[in-house]
């Protein structure tokens, strides 16, 4: 296909145990899914439905095993936070698919970080604005490899940690989700026809908080690839 002006790549992120890569169609987030994070937002935990946000697809940052990808601290912020996530990639697509068939559709999991201009947020939230300018941006979701679930089965429960310069900032339990995978793709496809190649970053545990040039992180969830980044200066 010729095009107009160049084109570029698929957005991918590397299978574990597969030399061929995940495609990225649509990156979904979910707000506020651990009920410590939410009261530490300023909300409450009562079960509301959840409520969803989206990222550009290339926002993706792959990260291979044992690498540390690099992160330019973003543009237009002074407040850049961590989230730490498990991110859910569909194989399959589907709309208003119930929880108990909600399975068929996971390809696979990933450690994933929903980064975060909060300094834009807040002012976008209390403005009564849209948040994308706090939400997707270049490099605002770095993520480690996908371990599909044919090979490590359901992930339901397990630890979430994340280290900031090896110091614990987050921490939490997958079984902690307000809303489980499930019920997150239940609720999103009611919104939206899921696709093939869709990533679900499903909320974050508490602890989040603000990053620096130099600072190493480094995600963990049990079971899976840990993620590590380092933030680097923007180039000039
Ligand atoms: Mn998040």
């Amino acid at each position: 296909m010729h095009y107009v002006i160049p084109s570029f790549d698929v957005p991918s992120v590397p299978v574990v145990g597969d030399d061929r890569p995940f495609p990225v169609r649509h990156i979904y987030c979910v707000g506020r899914n651990y009920a410590e994070h939410a009261r530490e937002m300023g909300g409450d935990a009562t079960k509301e439905p959840p409520f969803f946000f989206t990222k550009f697809a290339d926002a993706i940052v792959p990260v291979v095993p044992a690498a540390i990808g690099r992160i330019a601290y973003p543009m237009a912020t002074r407040n850049l936070h961590h989230e730490l996530e498990l991110v859910v990639a569909l194989g399959i697509g589907g709309a208003d698919v119930p929880a108990a068939d909600a399975g068929e559709l996971v390809f696979g999991y990933a450690v994933g970080l929903d980064m975060t201009r909060r300094d834009l947020q807040n002012e976008m939230r209390e403005k009564k604005r849209p948040w994308d300018i706090g939400k997707s941006f270049a490099q605002a979701a770095p993520i480690a490899p996908i371990h599909p679930v044919a090979t490590i089965g359901v992930l339901s429960r397990g630890e979430v940690t994340l280290l900031v310069n090896g110091e614990r900032r987050q921490h939490g339990d997958l079984s902690d989700m307000i809303w489980d995978v499930p019920h997150v793709i239940e609720f999103l496809s009611k919104l939206y026809r899921l696709e093939p190649g869709d990533l679900i970053f499903t909320g974050t545990p508490s602890g989040v908080g603000p990053v620096v040039v130099g600072d190493r992180l480094e995600g963990h969830i049990d079971g899976l690839t840990p993620l590590q980044i380092e933030i680097v200066a923007a180039s000039p």
